[in-house]
């Protein structure tokens, strides 16, 4: 792996995970919608009210 390869993954972190590997939510209370990754559908808070009240929107 070259230099330059490694800083663009640490410039870009969320591009490389908002594919096909992400996961939708819904947050319960304030109907906010955002994505994370597949490895962290445990602990999933609303980014907007911090609720951890979120339903999976696919
Ligand atoms: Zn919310």
């Amino acid at each position: 792996m070259g230099v330059l390869t490694a800083v663009v993954n640490v410039l870009s972190p969320d591009e490389e995970t908002a594919g096909d590997d992400s996961f939708g939510y819904r947050c319960v209370d304030c109907d906010a919608e955002f994505r994370r990754p597949k490895r962290q559908m445990t602990r999933v808070r609303c980014p907007d009210c911090g609720s951890p009240d979120v339903r999976s929107a696919g």
